[in-house]
């Protein structure tokens, strides 16, 4: 494992930062609805990786960026912790190497590309 993962970490950080700021973008379209929601489902991420698509999802394109962005924060933050823990680049399914050039694509990835197709396979 040759990666530069500090290089990584930069670019999640100014993701993260990118991705605070669309979120804090929505909150002043939609003061006091949206804060907690973004919580919430970057939790359920978090936990349950299959279950995002909860019931309450039934809101306009807004809601859509949220949930994203929540998304987007609890992936970054995932893949800030397994660089601490000096798991990052190593697939969490397989244990194989992610591909570097996936990485720098996705530098949240936390499955290779090919758990990735099989995931999203279902
Ligand atoms: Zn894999």
């Amino acid at each position: 494992m040759t990666i530069d993962t500090e290089s990584f970490r930069a670019a999640l950080l100014e993701e993260r930062t990118r991705v605070e700021q669309a979120i804090a973008n929505l909150r002043e379209d939609h003061p006091g609805r949206i804060d907690d929601e973004v919580e919430e489902i970057a939790q359920i991420t978090d936990n349950h990786l299959a279950d995002t698509a909860t019931a309450t999802l039934d809101r306009e394109i807004d809601y859509t960026l949220a949930e994203n962005s929540g998304r987007m924060l609890g992936a970054i933050d995932a893949a800030l912790t397994r660089i601490d823990e000096g798991t990052y680049g190593t697939c969490s399914t397989c244990g194989r190497e992610i591909a570097s050039g996936r990485l720098e694509a996705y530098p949240w990835a936390s499955l290779c590309i090919d758990c990735k197709r099989l995931a999203e396979r279902g």
